[in-house]
């Protein structure tokens, strides 16, 4: 897997950056939540350790794990529409 970045599954705008960095993770899963509609994006399979970045439409809030999710948290950047 490469990086790649989250979308919302309901109103597209991007979320968050994920890049990938050396140093394996035991396999989890990561999604990131949407400031924009209150959505997520689709929940991802992750094995590789990882950055987040911001996007222009987001700024990451925090980093959570629950149940071997990841789940990002963000606030609002630019107007998404
Ligand atoms: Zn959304």
């Amino acid at each position: 897997m490469s990086d790649f970045t989250f979308l919302c599954s309901n109103c597209d705008a991007p979320l968050a950056e994920f890049l990938e960095k050396p140093g394996e993770l035991e396999s989890r899963k990561i999604k990131a939540m949407c400031p924009h509609c209150g959505d997520s994006s689709f929940t991802k399979d992750i094995k590789n350790k990882f950055y987040i970045g911001a996007t222009e439409y987001t700024a990451i809030e925090s980093l959570e794990e629950k149940d071997g999710v990841f789940i990002i948290k963000t606030t609002k950047g630019k107007k998404y529409e």
